[in-house]
């Protein structure tokens, strides 16, 4: 798979030129958008999540088309939003069971075989029948991502997931996002150069919504 970003551009109502002539090429694997706050990278992964519109350029999926296929890329999509709302009262177990039936797995024993085995990719097994709400943040992230695996996606999406998390979650949330494999798309936003050098094998540096350079990630983090 390979994902084209070409000249895309995103101005706010408000007059913030959030994304100006984005043009990025990434292939399979693991990829980092490095940037500081209010970089565009939310904005991008938004888009690229086929939930805004920009307001110029293509964005295809191999030949899916994302800014107008929307029902195709959100088959095959996973998206971890920067900020997400889970029940706080809901067993780990269950509100993954019922996210699995939104993605459109209906038998009861497939459920139960994708629930078990995400919930074991994401070391939240033994937590199974605890409530979101008792979760830490490193312990949510985990489970936002088993949510964004629903569906074996094509296009992992996740944003800033490393934010807000203590030295020892972020390690064990890096190692659960690269041991994803190298069949699908990653992207990776972050603004922690070590999350793109230990993990991504390309990398991009965004700022005031442009692309500063695309390079492998040790090369790029030694010219900061
Ligand atoms: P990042 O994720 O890198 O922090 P964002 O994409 O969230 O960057 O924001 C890029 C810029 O666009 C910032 O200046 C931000 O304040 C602005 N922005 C983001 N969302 C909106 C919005 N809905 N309306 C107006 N301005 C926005
Ligand atoms: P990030 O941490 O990625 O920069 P923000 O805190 O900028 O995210 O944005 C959080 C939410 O607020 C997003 O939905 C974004 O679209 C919106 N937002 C950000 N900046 C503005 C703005 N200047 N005007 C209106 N909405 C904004």
């Amino acid at each position: 798979m390979t994902l084209q970003i070409t000249n895309v551009s995103k101005t706010y109502p408000n007059g913030v030129e959030a994304l100006k002539n984005v043009t990025l090429t990434i292939p399979n694997g693991m990829y980092g958008l490095l940037g500081p706050n209010g970089a565009g990278k939310s904005t991008l992964m938004r888009t690229l999540a086929t939930l805004q519109q920009p307001d110029t350029g293509s964005i295809y999926l191999d030949e899916i088309n994302v800014l107008t296929q929307q029902q195709e890329v959100r088959q095959t999509l996973g998206y971890l939003p920067q900020e997400f709302g889970l029940y706080p009262n809901a067993k780990a177990e269950d509100l993954l069971d019922y996210f699995a039936v939104l993605k459109g797995i209906t038998t009861r024993a497939a459920r139960k075989e994708v629930v078990e085995a995400l919930l074991k990719q994401t070391n939240l097994w033994e937590k199974r029948r605890q409530k979101l709400g008792s979760f830490s943040g490193g312990m949510k992230q985990r489970f936002g991502v088993a949510v964004a695996l629903l569906g074996n996606p094509k296009l992992l999406i996740v944003d800033e997931p490393t934010a807000g998390l203590d030295p020892a979650e972020r390690v064990r949330f890096l190692n659960l996002l690269s041991a994803l494999g190298e069949n699908s798309v990653v992207i990776l936003s972050t603004h922690i150069v070590e999350d793109v050098s230990e993990l991504c094998t390309r990398m991009a540096i965004i700022n005031k919504g442009q692309i500063l350079q695309e390079a492998e990630p040790l090369k790029a983090v030694e010219q900061l």
